[in-house]
């Protein structure tokens, strides 16, 4: 990190909470404004040890093949999850179920390890459609399904906006065990007639709130009529939305519900904090004072808007902060890069829309910043949960408007 952070010293920062301590004149911000109370957005975070989870079984001792069991060695993962452990045998018996967790708990393993096991029991019987609000989550649940079906002859495939339809139709022609996608391109494919949903017995919504909402529900809808041979239905998330209660139950069947955490409070393992901009300073240079301290290692700050990321990131980098950034109009080959840079250590800082706020891994992300007060809770919960992850403390900062 030491390359990266060689600019400026620190500078102290102090107007955290309610006091403030910055000097910079302001070019004044554009005010935004948000539902969210920001008393909710502060909170210390709680020791680790309170809230620790203590597996009864290690995976060598649960129903899983032993080939599965190697691959989850060899990852380290010697011990479910939580709602690993609660979900296993249900899943493997191909109930249906909502799986609400928090971020970083182990929900990607929560329905993959069933997936596999059930696919080495019977691969011909059991292709999965794993449907995901954004293109990084998709490739990142490949990775991890990849990881763990090494050498297992399981073939998985990912279809998401910004990548060639052509290459989609060629891989469709091959057996593919395991497919995952975005909801847009899987309904281009399905009526191009190339993606034949009938063939597939097993749904999972990840993020399924948001798979839910208006922006994907009609989607989502059309994928699900063509799906007849639907046999089991797993929806995840770190959110749920009561409102959504009854188009859950006309989708799932006898479903089990396991929650290991309520929902709707933001991450324990995140200590939050709220950083008021008076009108006369400039947010950036807060932000730019907030970047100097040497803890602040691997930071994600979340912006509303495309414009706004783009300019944040060219001042951060004009400002010597080495810094990418990805949101919606960036190529898909240009975001996998900026995101690979960030997960490498190669740049302190990822400037991103509400893109990266769902599911992306991003190990020992130090800090969350929000420039902007999110419009929603539900957002800000997915925000913060990029850090704090696998156990760990994080940290989150939400830039408000001083009153
Ligand atoms: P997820 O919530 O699925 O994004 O997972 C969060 C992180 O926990 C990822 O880095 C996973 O590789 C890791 N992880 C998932 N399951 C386990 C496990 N059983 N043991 C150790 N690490 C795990």
């Amino acid at each position: 990190m030491t390359n990266i952070k060689s600019r400026r010293k620190t500078r102290n920062f102090s107007n955290r909470g309610t006091s403030s301590g910055f000097k910079r004149r302001s070019k004044k911000s554009k005010k935004f404004s948000s539902a969210i109370n920001p008393s909710l957005l502060i909170k210390e975070a709680v020791i680790a040890e309170q809230t620790k989870f203590t597996p009864s079984q290690s995976f060598d001792q649960m129903p899983v093949n032993f080939k599965l069991k190697a691959n989850l060695r060899n990852k380290g993962y010697g011990f479910p999850t939580q709602i690993q452990q609660e979900t296993l045998e249900p899943l493997i018996a191909g109930r249906d179920l909502v799986g609400v967790a928090e971020t970083g708990t182990g929900k990607t393993g929560a329905f993959l390890i069933p997936i596999i096991e059930n696919l080495l029991n019977d691969p011909h019987q059991n292709t999965s459609l794993i449907v995901v609000p954004t293109r990084e989550l998709a490739l990142q649940i490949e990775e991890e399904f990849k990881s763990l079906t090494r050498g297992l002859r399981l073939f998985s495939c990912t279809f998401i906006g910004g990548t060639s339809v052509g290459r989609d139709l060629s891989r469709l022609r091959k057996q593919n065990h395991v497919i995952i996608g975005t909801p847009g391109r899987l309904l281009d494919l399905t009526n191009r007639g190339s993606l034949r949903l009938e063939e597939i017995s097993i749904l999972v919504l990840d993020e399924f709130d948001r798979m839910l909402d208006m922006g994907f529900i009609n989607d989502i809808k059309k994928l699900i009529r063509s799906m007849s041979r639907r046999r089991q239905t797993m929806l995840f998330s770190a959110t749920m939305d009561n409102t959504q209660k009854t188009l859950i139950n006309s989708i799932l069947k006898n479903s089990l519900e396991v929650k290991v955490s309520s929902g709707n409070t933001s991450s324990d393992n995140v200590e939050q904090d709220v950083i008021r901009v008076p009108q006369e300073q400039d947010k950036f240079n807060m932000l730019l004072n907030l970047l100097d301290d040497d803890s602040f290692e691997k930071v994600l700050i979340f912006a509303e808007t495309k414009r706004l990321v783009d300019k944040v990131s060219k001042r951060l980098n004009q400002s010597g902060v080495a810094t990418e950034h990805i949101h919606g109009n960036k190529t898909q080959n240009y975001r996998n890069k900026a995101l690979n840079k960030f997960k490498k250590g190669q740049v302190q800082v990822l400037v991103a829309t509400d893109v990266a706020a769902r599911g992306i891994d991003v190990i020992d992300i130090t800090h969350v910043i929000n420039y902007q007060i999110p419009l929603t809770f539900e957002s800000y919960i997915h925000r913060i949960g990029r850090t704090g992850r696998a156990g760990k403390i994080g940290k989150a900062f939400t830039f408000v408007d001083a009153a």
